[in-house]
């Protein structure tokens, strides 16, 4: 075994079940888009549903359609824009579309996207009443991190929309979800807190949620750099006095990322730090002691946030989340449900 990310359902399940405490009446739509963040959007998928989401999210009709064929009767709903071919298969498929200008599309129930400050997808205006429409919605550009920009965007949110009955409104993603009540409206499009990761980066259990992917190697090889030897490319790690070191099969390839050195795992329930430049198939952790080949690496997990891992990066742990490989020929991938 090289690596195995372990998913758990249980999990899963419960951030929903505490993000619909949250959410109170506000029905709570699981976005599963990039393969749910990385986590198996056919899995994460069903079970969200399971513990009482109402719809799921994503971003192309190519996920959604995938998605289709594994769940019937689910709702799903495409969040990015479609080519015209895609409208059809759409169509076909009993999934709804966002519109984000360029008019409504029919033939399909329409959500109407509002750019209200995200300066991205979304029409200023709304369109003159088409029959399709069942929905509106805005995106938050700073739920994470200036609430009163949010506000400022639902106001104006709420004004343009006010005209409209019968329709559903949604703006709320995770942290809007989490942390600013009056975003709630109808309906939450959560993704990361599903998936037990904070939109904040802080600890996901100040939030009452559980990390739901962990990912496990082990010790491949365990050597002793006698002082002065070095590890691994452009010699950026160089025993100060004769260090241990074990050698984990995983690298950047895997989604063990070339900025990740310095970040820490769990090498038999300890932490240790990488050392050296991560390569693409290994990286290097500073022992303590010899410890035997076969030793268990726990790159994420047991304590060991990939919130952590993302401060190291300098980045999001949407953006770790989603770069790991899970290739049969690199990882194994277990479903759990604790
Ligand atoms: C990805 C996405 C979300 C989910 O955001 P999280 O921060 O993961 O909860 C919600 N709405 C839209 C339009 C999105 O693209």
């Amino acid at each position: 075994m090289r690596s195995e990310l372990r998913i758990d359902l249980g999990a899963l399940r419960r951030n929903v079940a505490a993000l619909r405490r949250v959410l109170e009446g506000t029905e709570l739509w699981a976005v599963v888009k990039a393969n749910a963040y990385g986590h198996g959007a056919v899995d994460c998928g069903s079970a969200a549903l399971d513990a009482g989401a109402t719809a799921l999210c994503t971003a192309t009709v190519g996920e959604a359609l995938a998605l289709r064929g594994k769940l019937p009767l689910a709702r799903l709903i495409v969040l990015g824009p479609y080519s015209p071919v895609e409208l059809a298969q759409a169509g076909e498929a009993g999934l709804e579309l966002v519109s984000a200008g360029g008019g409504v599309p029919e033939g399909v129930p329409v959500h109407v996207k509002l750019d209200t400050g995200m300066g991205r997808w979304g029409t200023s205006e709304l369109p003159s009443p088409a029959r399709d429409v069942v929905g509106v919605m805005t995106h938050l550009a700073t739920a994470d991190s200036d609430l009163d920009f949010a506000r400022a965007q639902l106001e104006r949110f709420r004004e343009a929309t006010a005209s409209l009955t019968g329709v559903t409104r949604h703006a709320a993603n995770s942290a809007a979800a989490l942390r600013l009540p009056e975003a709630r409206l109808d309906a939450a499009r959560c993704g990361i807190a599903l998936y037990g990761l904070s939109p904040f980066g802080a600890d996901p259990g100040d939030d009452g949620l559980e990390p739901v992917l962990s990912w496990r190697s082990e010790l491949a090889l365990v050597k002793l750099l006698r002082a002065g030897e070095s590890t691994g490319y452009g010699r950026r790690f160089v025993a100060a006095h004769d260090t241990w070191i074990g050698v984990v099969p995983v690298g950047y390839a895997d989604g063990f990322r070339r900025d990740l050195t310095g970040a820490e795992v769990l090498v038999a329930g300890e932490r240790r730090r990488v050392v050296g430049t991560v390569s693409m198939d290994a990286v290097v952790v500073e022992l303590d002691r010899e410890l035997p080949a076969g030793t268990e690496v726990t790159i994420v997990g047991d304590g060991v946030l990939l919130e952590e891992h993302a401060r190291v990066a300098e980045t999001i742990t949407y953006e770790l989340a989603c770069g790991l490989d899970r290739a049969p020929e690199r990882s194994t991938r277990e479903v759990i449900e604790s």
